[in-house]
């Protein structure tokens, strides 16, 4: 299990969440931080894309080079927050696919609910990187790699900033298979389903909606 959950302690991403976690930090300054820190998250996400090797002169010499193999890959965001951390990774990935899963909880049973789906017609041959801030009960996590999964997807990740124990449980449960990178692991959820300590709603933080 302890492979297939990475916590990214790098002072650079501890430091930009800690700003993110306090209140006082306006939209725009949370906005520019999750673009920052997702790029960081990426970095541990991609570590392992393969790699070929093309013959190339350096101005001293032939070396045989690696480069990304191919173009597989594709971000899945989780509407809305998820667009969050979609940006910082296609800052690093340009070529890379998107697709898109609307999903909101319900604020009674705090169960997803399904409104968009949009993905490459191709998924089930690119490496899937489903990104979400926030993997609180873990029931949308969940549900989204569980329709990615129904479309084929075979080779998924997740990368999110926080996570909540209670999350991490109930998406291990249905999805043994799928690596979860985070920047970290917080106390625990409270009774509306919020991570604590957390940052509060990482949709609202971004845009500004409360
Ligand atoms: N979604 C959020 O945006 N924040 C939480 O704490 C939990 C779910």
């Amino acid at each position: 299990m302890t492979e297939m959950l990475t916590v990214v302690d790098h002072p650079l991403v501890q430091h930009k969440l800690s700003l993110m976690r306090d209140r006082a930090t306006p939209s725009a300054v949370f906005r520019q931080l999750l673009r920052e820190i997702s790029t960081l998250l990426a970095y541990e996400v991609l570590r392992d894309l393969p790699l070929t090797r093309r013959a190339i002169e350096t101005p001293l010499a032939e070396m045989e080079a690696p480069f990304l193999k191919g173009k597989k890959l594709c971000f899945v965001s989780i509407l809305r927050a998820g667009n969050g951390l979609l940006d910082g990774m296609l800052d690093l990935v340009p070529s890379a696919r998107v697709g898109h899963i609307g999903l909101y909880r319900d604020p009674e049973t705090l169960e997803p609910v399904q409104y968009y789906l949009k993905l490459p017609d191709d998924i089930r041959d690119r490496q899937v990187i489903v990104v979400d801030p926030m993997l609180a009960t873990g029931n949308s996590a969940s549900a989204a790699v569980q329709r990615l999964k129904e479309k084929g997807a075979r080779l998924i990740k997740l990368a999110c900033l926080l996570a909540a124990p209670e999350g991490l449980k109930t998406f291990r449960a249905e999805h043994k298979d799928v690596q979860i990178v985070t920047a970290a692991i917080d106390s625990h959820l409270n009774e509306h389903g919020y991570i604590v300590p957390g940052l509060g709603d990482a949709g609202d933080r971004m845009y500004g909606t409360k």
